[in-house]
């Protein structure tokens, strides 16, 4: 099975990779809902964008893994990783259905990349000064996503 995805497009990213091949997947907190991200992401004013939102039992895909979408406030981090946005905020974690879901897009995008994920999955604070992801087990997103390779 694969992760079935609705586009709803973010105009916030840069067309390409600079011939940077892909090798991170960052985990990123939302802050809010799915919802939140789809309207954020789709006003050019934010300037900011992911590949993809999981939540509330819908995956949102706002920008091609070809091009590069503007998440991780560190763009040579932006131009070699997919980014992951989860419905979650400082006082909920992402429900079962958002996490089951994201273990499941990762290991398609590490087989698509042939990524390891112990190297490949990472926090969005290990880039960038900010608490995100916060309360996204990132670990165990990482931990189930080897164990289901
Ligand atoms: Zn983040």
């Amino acid at each position: 099975m694969s992760v079935d995805v609705i586009w709803r497009v973010s105009p916030n990213h840069s067309v390409g990779r600079e011939g940077t091949p892909i090798d991170r997947i960052v985990i990123h907190y939302i802050v809010g809902d799915r919802a939140a991200a789809d309207a954020t992401f789709s006003q050019p004013s934010s300037q900011v964008s992911a590949h993809y939102s999981i939540g509330e039992r819908e995956v949102s895909q706002h920008v091609s893994e070809q091009n590069t979408a503007w998440h991780a406030g560190h763009l040579a981090t932006n131009r070699r990783s997919v980014g992951i946005e989860h419905s979650a905020d400082q006082n909920r974690a992402p429900d079962a259905w958002t996490m089951d879901t994201s273990v499941q897009l990762c290991i398609e995008i590490c087989r698509r990349y042939g990524l390891d994920p112990q190297a490949a999955i990472i926090p969005h604070n290990s880039v960038s000064s900010t608490l995100c992801p916060n309360t996204v087990d990132w670990q165990e997103i990482r931990r189930r996503v080897a164990a289901g390779l």
